[in-house]
């Protein structure tokens, strides 16, 4: 398993279109947002086939490679 598609996601970006896990139907947006520490917890419902799955995002590496300018 590839964590390429756990650190794309950007903590002021929410993923959108994530294709459902089941059928692969692109889903507009994540019905629940979860933060927590050094990621967060997308809950996403198909409504083409009623699935739901858990999508992390992780920024712990990401950060660490593209440091934020100084605020
Ligand atoms: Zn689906």
């Amino acid at each position: 398993m590839t964590k390429a598609g756990l650190v794309t996601a950007h903590a002021a970006v929410i993923p959108r279109h994530n294709p459902c896990a089941q059928c692969g139907t692109p889903i507009p947006a994540p019905d629940w947002i979860e933060p927590g520490e050094g990621r967060v917890s997308y809950l996403w419902t198909c409504h083409a086939c009623n699935y739901r799955f858990e999508a992390v995002a992780i920024f712990g590496e990401v950060a660490a490679e593209h440091p934020p300018l100084a605020a």
